[in-house]
This record gives structure tokens, sequence and C-alpha cells, in this order.
């Protein structure tokens, strides 16, 4: 029988961590402030907000909302991001993925100011995680390093192998293994022999966004398997990229769906707004 990691609880600790340390920069004057832009009413990225939102007000970080039709031109987001970079008073600023297709992702995420880039995706951001320097980490793999780090799995010489190639997960997630000194090997959907690759993993994430795609035949007796899917089956329920039924008997230990790295994603998205002021006044 697995471990589970329950990313519920190490959560928990890490926004109870952060909610004495806001309290505490409060005292002397700093406030922590997240500004969360949404475009448009997509269902999905409303329950991500409002859960950004809640998790703020736990912690002890101001949000102010900015809740945007969707037929919003690139010009008038690009206007707002420019506007909120210039604020004193906002100290990291957010915008809810996926954008309308009138709207370039990428130039918003680079139009954000890299000192309020608080998700991440920034390329400086990603250029600074590249070569080990101070920045915001991507909020998904580093919540992961804490679920492993938390959960007491040495990362030193291991082989991790990193199912997916996203710019989101996968590469920042390859990229802070290898921080911690793993022996990183990325797959993606041109793999060959992908089962026989992940075999040889003794710590297995995977983000592929296909529901239940890894079984048992792709795991090492005892490995760690992080699943990073998230995705509702055929009953609605939720599940992930790993057939957890299945896995979970041959694996070390292994996170849920739901109720593993998804919460993590929040919880470091507050480690990251409190950056922003501990950085800003260092
Ligand atoms: P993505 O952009 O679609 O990337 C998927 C990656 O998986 C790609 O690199 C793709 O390879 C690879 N892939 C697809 N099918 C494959 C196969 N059969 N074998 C091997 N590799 C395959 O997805 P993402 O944004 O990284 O997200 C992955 C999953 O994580 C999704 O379910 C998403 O909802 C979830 N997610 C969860 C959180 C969270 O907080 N828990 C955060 C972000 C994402 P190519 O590059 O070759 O196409």
């Amino acid at each position: 029988m697995a471990k589970i990691i329950d990313g519920k609880k190490i959560s928990q600790e890490i926004k109870d961590e952060l909610k004495k340390e806001a309290a505490a920069l409060r005292e002397q004057g700093k406030e922590a402030s997240l500004a969360v832009i949404q475009v448009g009413s997509d269902p999905a990225s409303s329950i991500y907000v409002n859960n950004k939102k809640k998790a703020c007000a736990y912690v002890g970080i101001r949000s102010v909302s900015y809740e945007l039709p969707s037929e919003t031109t690139q010009e008038e987001l690009l206007g707002i991001v420019r506007e909120l970079n210039d604020r004193e008073d906002i100290q990291g600023i957010l915008v809810q993925l996926p954008l309308p297709a009138q709207i370039d992702e990428d130039a918003v995420i680079r139009a954000i100011s890299p000192q309020k880039d608080v998700d991440g995706f920034h390329p400086e951001s990603v250029g600074r995680m590249c070569i080990g320097e101070k920045g915001f980490l991507s909020c998904t793999p580093a919540g992961i390093i804490q679920l492993l780090k938390r959960s007491g799995v040495e990362l030193e010489g291991k082989d991790c192998v990193v199912i997916g190639r996203s710019n989101i997960v996968g590469k920042p997630m390859a990229l802070l293994l290898l921080r911690e000194n793993a022996t990183v090997t990325v797959a993606h959907s041109r793999t060959r022999n992908l089962k026989e690759i992940c075999r040889r993993a003794d710590v297995l994430v995977v983000a592929v966004g296909k529901p239940r795609l890894i079984t048992r035949e792709y795991v090492k007796e005892g490995a760690v398997v992080i699943d990073v899917g998230i995705h509702r089956d055929a009953e609605n329920k939720m599940c992930g990229d790993v057939d957890f039924a299945d896995v979970e008997p041959v694996a070390g230990a292994i996170t849920p769906v739901p109720g593993g790295v998804g919460p993590m994603t929040i919880a470091m998205l507050m480690n990251n707004c409190l950056e922003a002021i501990r950085s800003k006044h260092e």
C-alpha cells in the first residue's frame, strides 16, 4: 500500500505559516496585495479565481478583482496591466488563463512587470529559474517540490521522470528537480518506449492532460508518483492523469486527485504574493 501524499494538509500547513508571516509584515507596515484579472466568465476559471481570492482572505493578502467582459480587447487588457504595474499599492498581478481568442496570452504575460509576476510565467522569471537566480517560481512545479520535501522524499541523485513539457508544468518541473540535484528525464508525446523510461523512475511526475493514462505498467515498484492532471470522468468524478486504483498498490507514495497537487498550486501563489513584498523590502 502506497503512502498517500496529502496535498490538502501540506498546503494548509504552508498557508498557516504564510498567514503568520503576512501578519508580521503588516505590523511593519508592509501589506501584500494581489490584483486578479478574469476576462469572460468561463465556469472553471471562475472557480479557480474564487479559490485564489478565498486563499488571499485566509492568509491576509488584500485581493482586488477585475472581472472584464469576454469581448475585452487586447489593448484594453494591456492598459489595465500597465496601470497595475505602476500602482504602488499592488504587489502581485495575476491574469487568469486561458484568455479569449482575440487576446494574445504571451503578449499579456510579457506585459506584467517581472517584479509583480506572481504566476512566474514572464520570460524573465523563467530565465531566472533556469539559471538559479532569485525570482518567482511557477506555482504548480514549486508546489510539487514542497510536497516532495515535506513528505520526506529525498531527491538528490534520484532518477526523476517528468511526462509533459508544457511551459507551465513540465519544463519548469524538470528545471526545479534538476536544482534539487535529481537526474531528470523529460518525456512527451514523441517519446519512444515511454513505459520503459517511466519504469526507471524513482519519482514519476505525470502532467500529460490525459485522464488515467498512466497505469501500473509505467511504474517501478516503490516509486513516488505525482499526478498533476485534473479531469472529470464520464460519471463526473474527478480524476488525474494516473489511474490511481491501478497504480496505488505498486507505488511507494502517490498523490490523490483531488487533494494532491491542486491545493499546492494556490498555496505557492500565496507564497509568491508574500515574496513580492519580501524581495521589495530587502
Ligand atoms: P499540456 O500543455 O496539454 O501539455 C501536455 C504535455 O503532455 C505535452 O508536453 C504533451 O507532449 C504531453 N503528452 C500528451 N500526450 C502524451 C502521451 N500520450 N504520452 C506522452 N506525453 C504526452 O498540459 P499542461 O498544461 O502541462 O497540464 C497537464 C495536466 O495538468 C492537465 O490535466 C491540466 O489540467 C493539469 N494541471 C493541473 C494543475 C494543478 O494545479 N493541479 C496546474 C496546471 C495544469 P507534446 O509537447 O509533445 O505535445
